[in-house]
């Protein structure tokens, strides 16, 4: 290894065609060449690592080559293109402005600038990180790019293109540098590892890709590093532990653990996780970037813009097949809050797993407060059970019936959770699904065309959950009222909560098509609430009265005789699942 040469260096290319993700600018260089339209100064931006230093070099050697090719490239055999890669050129000259950026080091430069070349045409002088020249170099430097001699060309790099001063900006061609694709990254690295005989799976040379952040130098250097360090064995498992990057399988399991509604699992895997030394935050911004990655892979367009290689796209196409776009979108919504939320929180832990907890009660409850059936219509994983189709079923859960146990947990847990933190986190969560629900209403408008009005169900911030009249309006008494109810009710099988604030609650017909609900906290009625669509759906296709209003209040007084505690209401959850006792005990979840 006493030649060891970073394959950064050993692949750089040598020419413009063999520049990787830059093709539009190297054309236009190209161009520029074939025309003889050549500017004095030219300024190239774009992150780190893109190819903007190559790029300089390649143009600086195709302009001095002596037989350059019909396809405007340099020849790489006359003299001056070997003394360009033999890197003893007198005709290219480069300065790094962040180590050398004082007036003198400019000084140097000028007075070279009026030597002119001994081959070749022009002297290329190529100054790196530009931004960093001091104001007085930039002054005296500013002079020499107005009038400069014939044989002089400027290359201009910086990775901060805002602070290149308009005078400098304004005499100079500007050419800006993408970030280069990971696909395209991915590409170079599988040539770059079969000419040296390094064995990459393509899931690792993706990771890299995606560490590199579009970047060829970087991806290059790790790709080097894990080959050394894995003696030419470039696996999937060998560079996420290298580069500390949490395998996508755990996200895989979470997301299968929400769509189940399975809090235990969501909480055990992000356990693991936690203990494998990943911080919160990651973890966090992990979920949400796996899910926008699911949101893409959901249609094969978009599918496209998902740059990883074909084996994983497709286990992300499959996994997107089983997620509905309201599910992922709120899941992204939630995952970003608590991104954001994440920094402040005093207690970090807490908030994860709640972040968790909220994920796995989506798939129950797509979207709280807006209507329900806007996302039955559109959600492929559920069989429609819209109240409205006059089937008894009157909870929009079906898909209970592929996890019941899972499911039955779920929502008793997410109860517990509001339970255990009465005052602040509700309020807190009563605005954020407010206001979700109205982002998801509009977004939701052409997805829910099809339900019936359905838009009028939004339940108001006041009290009242209102509906525009429509054709049926069948006279009903309060019996009839109180049988509907109780039959909704009745036929809860895992929204433990809302059927406790049903079952509790006292019903009083109003007027002819009002009613009023009596319940006694704030958090019965935000579970009606959010219940209200379906219940109201239920309750007026049974009655045949479109017109049925439900106006809820909170009473004074107790309407139980003995009001349940929250250690009633956990130990009812507990003896609806058992397994709550577990989770309690595991995670040290307190009833206070
Ligand atoms: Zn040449």
């Amino acid at each position: 290894m006493d030649n060891y040469i970073v394959s950064a260096r050993k692949y750089r290319p040598s020419t413009f065609r063999s520049v990787i993700g830059q093709e539009a600018l190297t054309t236009t260089l190209k161009n520029a060449i074939a025309t003889n339209k050549l500017a004095h100064a030219y300024l190239f931006c774009g992150p780190r690592g893109v190819g903007k230093t190559t790029c300089a070099r390649i143009f600086a050697k195709t302009i001095n080559c002596l037989n350059i090719t019909d396809e405007y490239e340099a020849c790489n055999e006359c003299e001056s293109c070997v003394s360009f890669n033999e890197q003893r050129s007198y005709n290219i000259h480069e300065l790094d402005a962040a180590s050398n950026n004082s007036v003198d080091d400019i000084r140097a430069l000028i007075d070279q600038v009026r030597i002119p070349p001994q081959i070749g045409k022009y002297k290329v002088y190529i100054i790196d990180e530009v931004h960093m020249l001091s104001q007085s170099a930039f002054n005296s430097f500013l002079k020499t790019l107005e009038e400069p001699p014939a044989h002089a060309i400027f290359i201009l790099a910086t990775t901060e293109k805002h602070k290149i001063i308009p005078t400098i900006l304004s005499r100079c061609q500007v050419y800006d540098f993408n970030r280069i694709s990971i696909s395209d990254i991915v590409n170079h690295l599988q040539y770059v590892a079969k000419n040296e005989n390094v064995t990459a799976e393509p899931e690792a040379l993706n990771i890299i890709a995606q560490k590199a952040d579009g970047g060829m130098r970087d991806a290059l250097s790790i790709f080097d590093q894990t080959a050394s360090y894995t003696a030419g064995q470039v696996t999937y498992k060998a560079v996420i532990e290298n580069l500390n990057v949490l395998d996508f399988e755990y996200y895989f399991r979470l997301t299968d653990s929400i769509l189940n509604g399975d809090v235990v699992n969501s909480l055990l895997t992000l356990n693991d996780i936690i203990n494998r030394g990943f911080e919160g935050q990651y973890i966090i911004s992990g979920i949400s970037s796996h899910f926008r990655d699911l949101l893409v892979c959901k249609d094969p367009a978009t599918a496209q813009l998902f740059e990883v290689g074909a084996s994983i796209r497709q286990r992300y196409i499959d996994t997107a097949q089983k997620c509905d776009t309201l599910f992922l979108y709120n899941a992204i919504e939630i995952a970003n809050k608590s991104d954001l939320e994440y920094r402040l929180s005093k207690n970090k832990r807490l908030l994860l797993e709640l972040t968790f907890i909220k994920l796995c009660q989506l798939i129950d409850n797509p979207n709280p407060s807006a209507p329900r059936v806007t996302s039955n219509s559109i959600k492929p994983i559920v069989q429609s059970t819209q109240p409205a189709v006059a089937s008894n079923a009157p909870t929009p859960s079906t898909e209970g019936q592929q996890v019941p146990q899972a499911n039955n947990y779920q929502s008793s847990t997410a109860s517990t959770n509001t339970i255990a933190e009465p005052t602040q986190q509700q309020k807190t969560d009563t605005t954020v699904k407010t206001k979700k629900g109205k982002a998801i209403l509009n977004m939701g408008v052409s997805l829910a065309a099809a339900s019936k009005g359905i838009n009028n169900n939004e339940p108001s911030e006041t009290t009242a959950v209102t509906t525009k009249p429509t054709q049926n309006n069948e006279a009903f008494t309060e019996q009839d009222l109180l049988a509907e109810w109780s039959k909704y009710y009745s036929n809860l099988k895992k929204e433990v909560m809302l059927r406790n604030t049903m079952m509790n609650s006292k019903i009083k017909l109003l007027d002819d098509n009002m009613f009023e609900v009596e319940v006694s906290t704030d958090i019965n009625k935000e579970f009606l609430e959010e219940a209200s669509v379906p219940l109201m759906s239920f309750i007026r296709t049974n009655l045949k009265n479109d017109n049925i209003t439900m106006k809820i209040t909170i009473s004074d007084a107790p309407i139980l005789e003995k009001p349940l505690t929250k250690r009633d209401l956990f130990d009812n959850l507990v003896d609806e699942n058992p397994a709550l006792q577990k989770l309690s005990n595991e995670f040290d979840l307190e009833i206070t």
